[in-house]
């Protein structure tokens, strides 16, 4: 993938590409639809990104030309306030955030490409953003640190791109480490890595079939988990305590009681779930991955009848601890806690379970904990030489 894009990059602009920026995307294993409301996850990066190409412009512009999509596109930066639209948007977000917080942007010219699937719930558009953030930031010779970067990231895609996501997925993307999930405190950005411990893997299970309402039911999701917390006189689910729920959960809507009670419950098992995999109790944490499917399926009603299904045929396969869905749900990805030496029977059969029981491909694949996103290598003209990070 690597050298494809520095030779495609060098074919299209007829020199070498001056950088070389990498962000992976990330699965949740625990802890879905909680961020937003200041609580508990247990994502880690994967061993699938998105790569940038990319060469300084002597033009204040950024021209970009994207593999995956096979798209090209322009952007301005003298004028930011004009929506350039589509995945340009992320381009446009990142560049506003940036330049907002008083960076300087130099114009540049740049190949993107990728192994993550796009809307499938493992976080393209964070790792999309994280990789322009650090092109950006790589031409103005500058360093943030993975908090940050990612915090950054996210009000581009809360304020330009409109998606009201909370800051799991490009703290994930950000800060992931090699061969361990990360317990995110999403009101202190506090980060417990948690190891995956040798005889487990985690399996990723594309459904093959894409969320139709992007934002808006994600939009709704949140606005509704907002009007609980201001139920009880708080600004956030995280401050609700399980007492205050039971005493006063009857006077909620019932839409608005099924999501808070969601909320409330995924906290909890994220925190014990860290505990047991730190412990080694993967039959604990499969148990309480079950738990957290069914809770997104009834009470937050995210999932899709190809989740529950993937999620079926996992549970049904030898190997398996445990298995949910993943993401912002609506299509997409599953997750699945699988023992090692099973993995590769795992893959196969839960692959054909599920090409029985639907009408979709599938696409299952394990990924080890990676590292966050980085500059792979960018060659400083004013003297730096190579720097490799
Ligand atoms: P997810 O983050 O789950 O993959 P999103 O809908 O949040 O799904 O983000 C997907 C969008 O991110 C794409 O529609 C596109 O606009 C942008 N994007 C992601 N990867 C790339 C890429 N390699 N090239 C261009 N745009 C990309
Ligand atoms: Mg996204």
């Amino acid at each position: 993938m690597q050298d494809a894009l520095l030779a495609e990059f060098a074919a299209r602009h007829g020199r070498a590409p001056q950088g070389l920026v990498r962000a992976p995307g990330r699965v949740n294993l625990i802890g879905e639809h909680t961020d937003y409301s200041e609580g508990f996850v247990l994502p880690m990066a994967i061993e699938r990104g998105v790569w940038i190409a990319f060469a300084p412009l002597d033009r204040p512009a950024v021209e970009l030309h994207s593999g995956t999509l096979g798209a090209e596109g322009r952007l301005d930066l003298t004028r930011l306030d004009e929506p350039p639209g589509g995945w340009l948007e992320y381009l446009r977000g990142v560049a506003g955030v940036l330049a907002a917080h008083g960076h300087l942007l130099t114009g540049w010219q740049g190949a993107v490409a990728s192994d993550l699937p796009v809307g499938s719930g493992l976080s393209s558009s964070a790792a999309f953003e994280l990789a322009l953030a650090h092109v950006f930031l790589a031409l103005e010779g500058s360093r943030l640190d993975p908090a940050a970067l990612a915090l950054l990231a996210q009000e581009a895609e809360n304020r330009w791109v409109g998606v009201q996501c909370g800051i799991m997925d490009q703290l994930a993307c950000s800060a992931g480490r090699q061969g361990s999930a990360l317990l995110i405190d999403c009101r202190s950005l506090d980060l417990r890595p948690v190891p995956i411990p040798a005889e487990a893997v985690v399996a990723i299970l594309d459904t093959g079939t894409r969320r139709s309402l992007h934002g808006s039911a994600y939009n709704e999701r949140r606005a509704q988990c907002e009007a609980g917390a201001r139920h009880f006189g708080h600004a956030v689910l995280r401050d609700v305590t399980s007492e205050e729920f039971d005493r006063r959960a009857g006077e909620l809507d019932p839409v608005v009681r099924r999501r808070c009670r969601h909320v409330l419950a995924e906290n909890a098992r994220t925190l014990e779930a860290a505990d047991a995999l730190e412990a080694g109790d993967l039959a604990r944490v499969g148990a309480l991955m079950v738990q957290s499917h069914a809770s997104l399926r009834d009470d937050f009603e995210v999932a899709s009848p190809a989740l529950d299904a993937m999620v079926e045929a996992a549970l049904a396969t030898d190997g398996c601890f445990g298995a949910r869905m993943t993401g912002a749900g609506f299509g997409g990805c599953a997750v699945a806690l699988v023992r090692r030496d099973a993995a590769d029977g795992f893959c196969a059969c839960v692959a054909e379970r599920y090409r029985r029981a639907t009408a979709h491909e599938p696409a299952v694949f394990v990924s080890a904990p990676a590292a966050g996103a980085r500059v792979l290598f960018h060659e400083s003209p004013d003297g730096g030489g190579l720097r490799l990070r």
